[in-house]
């Protein structure tokens, strides 16, 4: 099979396409053929070997994907062969979903509805599973409430606004380009609002009134006038950060406000399972619908992962077998 190998840790340079023998199923073990792989900021991470993960190298980069059922492992129930299925990580660190195949564990497969093409579910995992698991496990966000998606035009923010919406919540998000824009009301927020533009966070405070939950992609920006936008016992989630901030911890007394650390890779067996559930549930009445913004080749896919990191998000980046 093909896939892609990572021999050292460097820039998107390091990312070769490579022949592997083709890998077989051990006891309990689900052998996934690939169609599209979903291609996040934290491969790219990874990759760089900035990450508090570290791979043993050489190893193919990448928690998601969708395809079919190839084979079945002795002991596997509740999957059939051919079926349609997403994955969120795979058996072994080594053996990521930027490959024709993986072999995955039966908790990290999922059906895949016909509905849904194979580019669509491998921009299920990761991403959907953040934004579900940021807005009701961790902020346990409720109809009726009024919540910021703060970076709304990429991967999660697309999610979190669809999963939002679907349960009643009222949704503004942010994106940095008109098509960013569009694409934010488009998946059912009220309001967008340019982040580059300035006096923006006025604008969300005066059409809003202030916000009860704010999904936060860029909280080493945006955390200490985040507290200013917040009602009372308002909550601000950090999905993305990337580098140190400065507040004053003094915005979060008056509001009793709370901020939340969120990481999904600390997610127990039970929180996966039900985030699951709802995902499906979500793909199955259709108000899940993933949003898939570039799509290309696995020859390409260092151009993946330059693009997954420039500004100008408009949804999921997906390598494709
Ligand atoms: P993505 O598809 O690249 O989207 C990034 C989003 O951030 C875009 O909407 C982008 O908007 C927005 N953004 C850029 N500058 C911003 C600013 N100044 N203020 C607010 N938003 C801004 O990435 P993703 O897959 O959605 O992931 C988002 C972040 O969450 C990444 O940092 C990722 O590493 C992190 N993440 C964390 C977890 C976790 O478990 N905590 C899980 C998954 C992802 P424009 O491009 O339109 O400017």
């Amino acid at each position: 099979m093909k896939a892609v190998r990572v021999r050292q840790f460097g820039g998107p340079e390091v990312l070769v396409l490579e022949d592997l023998p083709d890998p077989k199923p051990g006891p309990g073990e689900v052998l996934v053929r690939l169609h599209a792989a979903g291609v996040n900021p934290v491969d790219t991470y990874i990759r760089a070997g900035t990450y508090a993960r570290k791979p043993p190298l050489p190893y193919t980069p990448g928690e998601d994907g969708a395809g079919t059922v190839e084979a079945l492992g002795a002991g596997v129930t509740g999957l059939d062969l051919h079926q349609q299925v997403y994955v969120i990580g795979t058996a072994q660190e080594s053996g990521g979903t930027y490959a024709e195949m993986a072999i995955c564990r039966p908790d990290q497969v999922y059906p895949l509805p016909a509905r849904v093409n194979f580019a669509q579910g491998a921009a299920l995992g990761v991403p959907h599973a953040t934004a579900y698991r940021a807005l009701f496990q961790r902020a346990q966000a409720k109809a009726g409430d009024t919540v910021l998606v703060h970076g709304a035009s990429g991967a999660v923010g697309t999610a979190a606004v669809q999963l939002a919406v679907a349960r009643g919540i009222t949704v503004v998000g942010t994106a940095g380009t008109d098509a960013g824009l569009a694409l934010v009301r488009a998946q059912g927020a009220t309001r967008a609002f340019n982040h580059r533009a300035s006096g923006y966070l006025d604008d969300i405070k005066s059409a809003t009134g202030g916000i009860d939950i704010i999904i936060e992609m860029a909280a080493h920006l945006n955390l200490d006038q985040d507290l200013l936008l917040l009602k009372p016992f308002g909550r601000v989630v950090i999905v993305g950060n990337r580098g140190r901030i400065e507040i004053d911890p003094r915005r979060t007394m008056v509001p009793n406000a709370a901020i939340l650390g969120m990481s999904l890779f600390s997610a127990t067996p039970d929180d996966l399972r039900r985030i699951h559930a709802a995902l499906g549930a979500g793909l199955a009445d259709g108000t899940l619908r993933p949003v898939v913004g570039r799509e290309f080749p696995l020859a390409q896919t260092r151009d993946a992962h330059v693009a997954v990191m420039e500004s100008g998000a408009a949804g999921k980046i997906v390598v494709t077998m």
